[in-house]
């Protein structure tokens, strides 16, 4: 027997050009192999006969063939090999094209199996190119449900189908994690039967029952992991805050705040006088004003002598942040640091004394901050922004730092409220679901390539007005993909044939951190008129004077990013655009972009992208900060993932510590799901 861990090298038929295409599927072991799950199914267990077959319904059939077959040389590149079969209802005559070796396999007067689909007029159905396998051969193309699987270029379905039964013969797929009484409770498959029938289910109905346990399994597992997290942290005390006036703070805002902000931030306070370390996300809408919820918690924080500390996910993020609150605390007495990678190593230096001295009340930074060199003298509040860019694990490493600090969250990735749940397991939430007063909708246009010069147009007369503009790009660089507006050459465009006259600037994500600062801070002091950029404008940048962003191949992106990028305009007191530009006219794409011409709402373009997509794409997104679901690649119910969530809490409260081997074993997975997220985070 093979073990699980084994390279997927000692297959028969993976050699190293195999073992290569499967790396590219992150596949390197037999576990891998065995977890790398069919993205759909083709029923191709309906046997009929000829009479009854009909176009557009591929079916399997049984019939002889009626001749020996022929292939004409059309020209070159161009075979074409026809012969006739039949059963006891009809005839039907077969084309196949380039395919004269496999035909060569069809023998006058023996029975096949063949599936595929009639076309036809009023002479007579023909079938192109059906699949077909001897009657006397085991099934493996038809008779069958057939799986699909996720590839890459060079790998076939039948080889990835071959390479992944090989390995379920050799090897016991992963072990049991569900007990008998869980498993009878929510009606599921036993993890062996599960494995196997995934890859090679007798029905439809098998595999959906296959890929329920399975994303059951991997949910529960999750969210195990995630309880014991949140009991391990429900059992520390810390000493409570007991100086909870903000009046000093709130005085010196140059605004009022809004209702969801002040009672976030009584939530934050009632967390901080409690004895228990806080756990909290905040979620609100791009603009809803997160930052000065998270700028109340660091006051409370530091005038009960702690340090706090703010993560952003970019540089640009931290140093915005950094602008604005030095500006709001130094007044009020208190020290504020940045500390980020592309500072010079004698800065990093004396930041880092002055964290580790506690001479500084409040540091903000980017991962810097999780360097091993960087000590704090009383840290009792860590903070991350833009959460969702983040892993557990990355939350964790900084909250190390200090004795059990206090976690706040915020996120403006509006996730479903049926998601947030099972993704947050382990916070309470607060919602800020109301935008500053004066705040108008961006008005969102979807166009085509023939509105160009009309957007174009647009761009120099919000210029002329004395506005910015943002336009963003799917990629860098040309890549050889057709069609996609690499950011680099599109500002080179731009620049060069549409606007000579206009300054047009670069931003994207393979520019060094200083550069970008450079190229940020020149734009948001009104030096460029057009940002050209990638998504790394994605989180947080606020520049008011910018009222225009135009979104090119918006296909490219998801709703819920394109959101979040859309929110980068309508920040200032001008009336804001936003214009989509897509080539891609399949309705699925038109319907998806059109969802976002239709609401500002965050949350609900959540849940239109949650409908439209299903929780497995959405899970399946790397921006999540969330671990790789395997089962991203399945499409799955909502409620299936709800009760994983009710059962594990239920089952960590009563048997986290039993020692049968269905909890050791899920002890083991949580371990290494977690580990495996956190080599997977950016
Ligand atoms: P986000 O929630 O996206 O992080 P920010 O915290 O960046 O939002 O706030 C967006 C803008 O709104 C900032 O310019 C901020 O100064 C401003 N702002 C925040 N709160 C208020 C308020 N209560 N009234 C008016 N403007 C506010
Ligand atoms: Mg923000």
């Amino acid at each position: 027997m093979a073990k699980l861990w084994d390279p997927v090298s000692i297959l028969k038929g993976v050699g190293p050009t195999k073992a290569k295409q499967l790396a590219q599927l992150n596949i390197f072991t037999l576990q891998d192999l065995i977890c790398h799950f069919p993205r759909a199914y083709e029923d191709r267990t309906r046997l009929v006969t000829i009479d009854k077959l009909e176009p557009d319904k591929p079916a399997c059939f049984r019939a002889m063939v009626m001749g020996t077959p022929r292939t004409s040389h059309i020209r070159k590149g161009l075979d074409i090999t026809k012969v006739q079969v039949a059963d006891h209802t009809a005839r039907l005559n077969l084309t196949f094209f380039n395919q004269k070796f496999t035909t060569e396999q069809l023998q006058y007067g023996k029975e096949y199996i063949f599936y595929g689909c009639v076309s036809g007029d009023f002479i007579g159905y023909q079938m192109t190119s059906p699949v077909f396998e001897a009657l006397d051969a085991p099934p493996v193309v038809t008779r069958q449900v057939l799986p699909i699987y996720p590839l890459t270029a060079g790998l076939s379905n039948a080889a990835m189908l071959k390479a992944i039964r090989q390995a379920l013969a050799i090897c016991d797929p992963p072990a049991e994690i569900l007990p008998a009484q869980l498993r009878q409770q929510y009606g599921i498959l036993p993890a062996e039967r599960a494995y196997h029938a995934i890859h090679q289910p007798a029905s439809m109905e098998e595999a959906e029952l296959a890929k329920k346990r399975l994303i059951f399994e991997e949910f529960f597992i999750f969210c195990a992991g995630l309880s014991l997290m949140r009991s391990a942290r429900a059992q520390t005390r810390t000493a409570p805050y007991r100086e909870l006036d903000l009046t000093p703070f709130i005085n010196s805002l140059p605004f009022a705040l809004t209702g969801a902000q002040r009672r976030a931030i009584e939530e934050i306070s009632a967390d901080l006088a409690k004895g228990t370390p806080m756990n909290r996300l905040v979620q609100g809408d791009v603009g809803s004003g997160k930052t000065m919820v998270a700028a109340a918690a660091a006051y409370l924080a530091t005038v009960n002598g702690r340090q706090a500390a703010l993560m952003a996910p970019t540089e640009i993020l931290a140093e915005q942040h950094y602008q604005s609150l030095s500006k709001l605390f130094s007044p009020l007495g208190l020290h504020t640091v940045l500390l980020t990678g592309s500072m010079t190593p004698k800065q990093k230096r004396l930041t880092r004394e002055a964290i580790a001295s506690g001479e500084t009340q409040l540091v903000i930074g980017t991962h810097a901050l999780l360097s091993d060199t960087t000590t704090f003298s009383h840290l009792g509040l860590v903070i991350t922004d833009e959460q969702h860019r983040f892993g557990v694990a990355q939350r964790a490493a900084l909250s190390e730092k200090g004795e059990d600090p206090h976690l706040l969250v915020m996120s403006a990735t509006p996730i479903p409220r049926t998601l947030a749940l099972l993704m947050y397991g382990d916070l309470e939430v607060s919602i800020i679901d109301e935008l500053p007063p004066g705040r108008e909708p961006v008005d969102t246009f979807l166009v085509g390539e023939t509105m160009r010069a009309r957007v174009n147009a647009f761009i120099r007369k919000q210029v002329a007005e004395g506005h910015q503009c943002f336009v963003v790009c799917p990629a860098v660089e040309e890549n050889g993909e057709l069609d996609i507006k690499a950011a680099e050459t599109w500002a080179q465009t731009l620049q060069q044939t549409v606007f000579p006259d206009l300054r047009i600037a670069l931003l994207h994500g393979q520019m060094k951190g200083s550069e970008k600062e450079a190229v940020m801070a020149a734009f948001a002091r009104g030096e460029a008129d057009v940002l050209v950029a990638t998504t790394v404008i994605e989180v947080g940048v606020d520049v008011p004077n910018a009222a225009l962003m135009v979104i090119e191949d918006a296909d490219r992106f998801g709703l819920s990013q394109l959101h979040q990028l859309r929110g980068r305009v309508g920040r200032g007191k001008a009336k804001s655009y936003c214009i989509l530009t897509s080539h891609n006219r399949s309705e699925q794409t038109q319907t998806r972009l059109k969802a976002l011409c239709k609401t500002n709402d965050g949350f609900r373009i959540a849940e239109e992208d949650l409908a439209l997509r299903g929780p497995g794409d959405f899970f399946g997104s790397r921006q999540s900060g969330l671990p790789v679901f395997r089962v991203a690649s399945l499409s799955c119910d909502l409620q299936t993932l709800k009760q994983a969530q009710a059962a594990s809490v239920h089952w960590i409260d009563n048997h986290g510590t039993d020692d049968t081997p269905e909890a050791t074993a899920l002890r083991s997975r949580i371990a290494e799901l977690f580990h495996r997220a956190e080599g997977t985070m950016n």
